[in-house]
């Protein structure tokens, strides 16, 4: 009887071991599981580096250094005028999970150094392009925009995108050192393309009849002008937002009489109200001057990239500058 009741509780026993023994094989089985899951995961999301940019050139310097060891997203939505551009809360996500971030600067973005101190994610490497660049006054003359705004246009000066295009690959290298000689060798090529485009430029322009740039849209091209000697006139400050008085117009106009101009120049991604009342007024003709801040959606589908927006912008600078060979 004694050795029954013994046998009882051994049985009992054997079965409770068992039962933990499988309990504990099915936990450090799923445990197994999801942790290879979470590899899988961690594996095909890190396999490119996730970059996110704001501006178009920044994007599209992403995408000619990084090529297929990166994953570069716009912020801006194709179409969206940079300047009153201000991120979603999904923006702010975005950059969170992202391997790097890349800005203009504090004053194109100035929403930007608020997300940057709010970010979780202590492995960001965030490039801001103004650094090591000088910047440069706008010289336009507003009430608004009293005359020493800094010009946030750095992108317009083909040595100032040498700079960016060298932060850009030195955070590419810190992220993955491995592909260390990859990202150099694409930063060179595609700095090779931009001094090319520079001497285009130089020996052009200096070929051009006319040195005025008027401009109906807001102050974008000082850095361009100022490294090809041209004079540059605006109807509106650094930024878009604010309306030209009828003062700023009515001088506009005095200027393109006076100076015999042929072309205005207007701005993309913009309305083209103001240059078409200067045109009327003044008999000049229209002609895009593209600065590149954003893009449209069929562009973005066409594959439009920086270099030829430029090349676009120097035949149409050749046309409205009166080009003479
Ligand atoms: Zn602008």
């Amino acid at each position: 009887m004694k050795q029954s009741v013994m046998s009882k509780k051994s049985r009992i026993l054997i079965y409770i071991i068992f039962i933990v023994l499988i309990f504990i094989g099915l936990l450090v089985f799923f445990l197994l599981k999801s942790q290879t899951g979470n590899d899988k995961n961690t594996v095909s999301e890190n396999k490119k580096l996730q970059v996110v940019t704001t501006l178009f050139p920044l994007y599209d310097f992403a995408k000619n250094i990084g090529q297929d060891k990166v994953q570069v997203t716009l912020l801006l939505p194709p179409g969206v005028e940079a300047h009153s551009f201000e991120p979603k809360p999904s923006d702010v996500l975005l950059i969170n999970k992202a391997d790097i971030f890349i800005y203009t600067g504090k004053f194109m973005e100035p929403w930007a150094e608020d997300i940057i101190k709010s970010i979780t994610n202590k492995n960001l490497v965030v490039v801001n392009a103004s650094n090591g660049i000088n910047l440069i006054s706008a010289v336009f003359n507003n009430p608004d925009e009293p005359a020493g705004s800094i010009d946030p246009h750095i992108w317009l000066d083909f040595d100032n995108d040498k700079m960016i295009v060298n932060s850009i690959a030195a955070a590419f290298v810190k992220k993955d050192p491995e592909n260390k000689s990859f990202y150099e060798k694409n930063a060179k090529e595609y700095n090779l393309q931009l001094t090319d485009l520079d001497k285009d430029y130089k020996s052009a322009l200096s070929l051009c009849k006319s040195k005025e740039i008027i401009y109906a849209g807001h102050y974008a091209f000082g850095y361009l002008a100022k490294r090809y000697g041209l004079k540059y006139l605006t109807a509106q400050g650094v930024s878009p937002d604010a309306e030209p008085t009828a003062n700023d117009l009515i001088n506009l106009v005095n200027q393109i009489k006076k100076d015999n101009i042929k072309y205005i120049f207007y701005e993309e991604l913009a309305s083209p109200k103001i240059a078409e009342t200067l045109s009327k007024e003044t008999g000049a003709k229209l002609i895009l001057l593209n600065a590149a801040h954003n893009i449209s959606k069929e562009q973005l589908e066409k594959g439009i990239t920086f270099i030829s927006i430029m090349k676009s912008n120097l035949e149409n600078l050749k046309i409205g500058l009166e080009y003479k060979q």
